[in-house]
């Protein structure tokens, strides 16, 4: 299930290739480190020769476990996103050098194939945010007891500390 899926876009029809498949991808495939897959990721692609040009259109889902990086607890990440690729020989690579900056984002296949896995690993990684959050507004940890907050289990009082007013204090007890 989790070999690589290589299209030859020399057999390619002439009409495209539809293609709709279950990856199986490692915590260890993902930029994300924390992340685990709670089923397989899913993904539905069209691909198409146009001239030298492989266009690569489809919609990748995955359902994954995160962990907040502010309260730490894991939460469920649904992941559904559509894409439209463009991939050129990778020939013309030594060109899109001298090329303006727009094209920096250009992808490349080489040999006459295309992983397609490597294609919808690349999108789930584009997906995920860089600081998973359980909530947009958790609290995380309270720093008196530990606990977290979205809980309401601690009643401790979180006194604002600032530290200019303990720099003052140093200074009196310097004196
Ligand atoms: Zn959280
Ligand atoms: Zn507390």
């Amino acid at each position: 299930m989790d070999t690589t899926v290589l299209i030859d876009i020399d057999r390619l029809p002439k009409e495209g290739l539809r293609l709709s498949r279950d990856f199986e991808f490692l915590s260890l495939d993902l930029v994300e480190e924390n992340a685990v897959f709670l089923e397989p990721a899913h993904a539905e692609v069209a691909v198409r020769l146009v001239g030298d040009e492989i266009l690569v259109k489809g919609e990748v889902t995955a359902r994954l476990s995160f962990v907040c990086s502010r309260c730490l607890t894991p939460f469920e990440f649904p992941v559904a996103s559509k894409f439209d690729l463009i991939y050129l020989p990778e020939e013309l690579d030594g060109l899109a050098e001298e090329l303006s900056d727009e094209k920096i984002d250009q992808m490349y296949y080489n040999g006459r194939q295309l992983d397609l896995r490597a294609v919808v690993l690349e999108q789930l990684n584009l997906t995920f945010p860089a600081k998973p959050l359980c909530a947009p507004g958790c609290e995380g940890i309270c720093a008196v007891c530990g606990e977290i907050i979205r809980d309401a289990k601690c009643s401790c009082v979180v006194k604002e500390t600032d530290l200019r007013w303990n720099k003052l204090k140093l200074n009196v007890r310097d004196k």
